[in-house]
């Protein structure tokens, strides 16, 4: 397929290189222009704006860091929209919200234009390994078109139609506030046990043979316990945003929702604490720094 991909860094990248790899006939475009230089090297076109990038695709991806960008690359000036012909389909698979994506379907369908939104999980590790979830929402009808594409960055069994446009983004926004909540919520419980006079080990073996084990206590913990690694690949100023629309989307769904403002509210101060770019799991450092507790599990 004739594919256009916009938005180059830790997760478009890799995807888009993999996109590459499968054959498909690829257009790249980033506001930094060197992120495109491997993809170039390997066989890929450059184009020097969003408008340029959709001109002859039939598919136009991107992968930005949230809402403000996507409308930007869409609705601004020399943008996406303005390049892409009828019966071309864009595909937004970065974390954002319906809304930016509802005022581009607005103009875009009459023009015979379709819009999917595609979010993504599995971190940069599996958008290199092109092992990604990802959320569909959209026609049944389009997510048809674009299913061979999307099984060139992620796992088959895992890409998944979820309903109408909105319910990807909707999707995936649950998922990383559950999963942020997870780490705060073991963070403080591992640290409990280990000052209480456990060796690391034992608490954690002992939670994962019970009914409070999780897939975060089980394998995404350990990168942090076995390293001291809190995975740079994702960073705090995108875990903020991602919190800061899901703490929304209650809002606006007129749920309250204590523990999700509680956790937004531990993530800055992460971000306050360590930066813009340092990464997803620092919040565990900030109770191993508070407490002189680092979670480390003993080297084999
Ligand atoms: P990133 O910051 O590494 O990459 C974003 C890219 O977009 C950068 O290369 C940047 O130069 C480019 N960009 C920004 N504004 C642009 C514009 N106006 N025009 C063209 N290019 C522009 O972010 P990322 O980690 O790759 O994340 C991308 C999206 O995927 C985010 O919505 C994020 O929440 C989501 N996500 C990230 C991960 C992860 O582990 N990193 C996992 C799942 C989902």
């Amino acid at each position: 397929m004739k594919i256009g991909f916009i938005g180059l860094g830790h997760m478009g990248g890799p995807m888009s290189r993999n996109v590459l790899a499968a054959g498909h006939d690829l257009v790249v475009h980033d506001v930094r222009a060197e992120a495109a230089a491997g993809l170039v090297a390997a066989g890929a076109a450059w184009a020097d704006s969003p408008r340029q990038a959709g001109d002859g695709r039939e598919v136009v991806i991107t992968m930005l860091p949230a809402p403000p960008h996507v409308e930007e690359v869409l609705l601004g000036e020399n943008g996406l929209l303005d390049g892409l012909a009828a019966g071309s389909i864009w595909m937004d698979m970065s974390t954002s919200v319906p809304a930016v994506a509802d005022k581009v379907r607005a103009l875009a369908e009459p023009r015979g234009i379709v819009v999917l939104d595609a979010p993504v999980s599995g971190m940069a590790t599996g958008a290199q390994a092109g092992t990604l979830q990802i959320f569909v929402g959209g026609s049944e009808e389009s997510y048809r078109r674009v299913r061979p594409l999307l099984e060139a960055m992620g796992d088959p069994d895992r890409i998944i139609h979820v309903g109408g446009n909105g319910a990807g983004y909707t999707v995936k926004l649950m998922l990383n506030l559950l999963w942020f909540a997870h780490l705060t919520v073991t963070a403080e419980v591992l640290t409990i046990g280990v000052r209480a006079g456990g060796e690391l080990a034992m608490p954690r073996a002992s939670l994962l043979a019970s009914p409070a084990a999780s897939y975060f206590l089980d394998r995404d913990v350990l990168s942090v316990l076995e390293r001291g690694d809190y995975d740079e690949s994702f960073t705090l100023a995108l875990a903020c945003k991602d919190l800061g629309l899901a703490v929304d989307l209650a809002r606006e769904t007129g749920v309250p929702a204590e523990m999700s403002a509680l956790v937004e509210q531990i993530y800055r101060r992460a971000r306050a604490q360590y930066g813009d770019n340092g990464g997803e799991m620092l919040p565990v450092k900030l109770l191993e720094d508070l407490t002189g507790t680092p979670l480390r599990l003993p080297q084999e």
